[in-house]
């Protein structure tokens, strides 16, 4: 046996639920069951630009998959199935019990079963690739939003953003508020459960990786749409909550990236359903807006002024890939 074939036998080898054939092939296999479509998607994880080489692996192998099964969500798809690329600067056996731990506390908790993948020696670097199931013709794109759609957010938006600027130094927290929104930072939910709930209920979703105002202005940009939202409407974490006057956490609420919320756009007929359904899965929903066909974003304060969204740091936040 190869050390490498060790190593996955040892560290990445669980039950592959779902799987017609699994790893140790030269390729695994998979029957889409009949009447769906594959959704897949890929994200991929690089030290030093998507999280600190020294950071906790646990939270990094939860994190790497769970990033993943966000974009599933978002697609209105069940994740099922995933490989991961990884490359080691060298075999560490404690940080690879760890990342393994943390990847599959994930993937158990969401029903994803890793099936294949590739181990090499490079800078580390961690690529994920999910595939989920989703009934023909019921995928939720970025397309579908209709002029007058309420604007809904499955949850808090800034606490991720919040904790990477206190643990760089850029934004005073004392300890335990920090350890209050770090789990956001190292452990985001992904909201599957949701994403497919809305399969047959909203017109367009996104998962907020690259913050509110760039996410919702994909989903704008593809439905050829514009956007009123009120600010005060966003739900917030405690945290953010208390911080809220400060102008530098309305950036990270607007334009502050890695939270994985949903953000999506629904008919007004629906909203009764979908508090229910937020209450039901206990999210802390919120609607923030509506769609408009005249393009561009707005957002607005409790007194209907109109916030300075490119102040609000819009430009700066937002990554050019
Ligand atoms: P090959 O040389 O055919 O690419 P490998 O030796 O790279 O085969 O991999 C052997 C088996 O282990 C394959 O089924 C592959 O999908 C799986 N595998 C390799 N690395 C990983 C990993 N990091 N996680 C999960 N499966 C892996
Ligand atoms: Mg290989």
């Amino acid at each position: 046996m190869t050390p490498e074939f060790d190593l996955i036998a040892r560290y990445f080898t669980h039950a592959q639920p779902n799987t017609d054939l699994g790893i140790g092939d030269d390729a695994a296999l998979i029957s889409v069951p009949p009447g769906h479509q594959l959704a897949i998607s890929a994200d991929m994880l690089v030290a030093g630009t998507h999280f600190f080489a020294d950071a906790d692996p646990y939270g990094i192998g939860w994190k790497s998959l769970a990033v993943n099964i966000s974009d599933m969500a978002a697609m209105g798809a069940e994740a099922r199935w995933a490989t991961l690329a990884l490359a080691l600067p060298a075999i560490e056996e404690a940080w690879l019990a760890e990342f393994s731990r943390g990847f599959f506390a994930c993937a158990a908790q969401f029903g994803v079963a890793l099936i294949g993948g590739d181990t090499t020696r490079g800078p580390l670097t961690i690529s994920v690739q999910i595939m989920g199931t989703v009934p023909q013709q019921q995928a939720l794109t970025r397309g579908g939003a209709q002029p007058g759609d309420d604007i809904w957010i499955s949850g808090p938006l800034g606490t991720a953003a919040l904790a990477l600027a206190a643990m760089q130094g850029r934004y005073p927290l004392d300890k335990d508020a920090l350890a209050e929104c770090s789990g956001a930072l190292h452990q985001p939910q992904p909201r599957a459960s949701l994403g497919l709930a809305l399969r047959q209920i909203a017109h367009s979703a996104i998962d907020i990786s690259d913050g509110l105002l760039a996410d919702l202005g994909h989903i704008l940009q593809a439905s050829g749409l514009g956007a009123d939202l009120r600010f005060n409407d966003i739900p917030l974490s405690s945290i953010t909550r208390q911080h809220v006057a400060d102008s530098a956490i309305q950036s990270m609420v607007l334009a502050g990236g890695d939270d994985y919320e949903l953000c999506f756009t629904a008919p007004s007929a629906r909203r009764e359903q979908i508090a229910t359904l937020g209450k039901q899965l206990g999210l802390s929903m919120g609607m923030i807006g509506q769609t408009r066909s005249q393009t561009g974003i707005e957002v607005y304060d409790a007194d209907d002024r109109r916030l300075d969204i490119q102040k609000a740091g819009f430009d700066h936040f937002s990554q050019p890939y």
